[in-house]
């Protein structure tokens, strides 16, 4: 074997090398590039349930259209009830103003007091209109 020979493959061993080299920099840039994406997925996932748990929170504190109480709730969280209503709807606890006098005449909701009954555009069950006293 000549020097330059030797030279030649020490040269080809190089390039190899510096080959290999940048193969491996390259699959490092993929990767990072990879995780970028997958924290992106990832971020845009926890802001969607983010923004879904917000919506749910907000519907269920949209108080009634008819005039409501409110009373003290386990976590201390005041809930709404439609004066017409026995029990809360989100918790189930019962209306302390609640006064059984009046029912729908059409689906037989009942509606609460009389004077409840009254302000009450429509039965908030069936859209009725005929409340009467039970
Ligand atoms: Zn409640
Ligand atoms: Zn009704």
């Amino acid at each position: 074997m000549t020097e330059n020979a030797d030279k030649t493959k020490a040269n080809e061993e190089l390039i190899a090398a510096l080959k290999k080299e940048a193969a491996d920099a390259h699959a490092e840039v993929e990767k990072t590039k990879k995780e970028i994406q997958a924290a992106h997925a990832r971020e845009m996932k926890a802001k969607k349930e983010a923004t879904s748990k917000e919506e749910k929170q907000t519907s269920t504190l949209t108080p009634p259209p008819e005039p409501a109480s409110v009373h003290g709730h386990e976590e201390g969280k005041p809930h709404y009830i439609g004066a017409w209503q026995k029990f809360c709807p989100t918790c189930g606890d019962p209306n302390p103003d609640f006064k059984d006098e009046t029912e729908c005449a059409d689906c037989h909701t009942h509606l609460g007091a009389k004077e409840v009954a009254e302000k009450l555009k429509a039965c908030p069950n069936c859209g009725g209109h005929n409340a009467k006293r039970l």
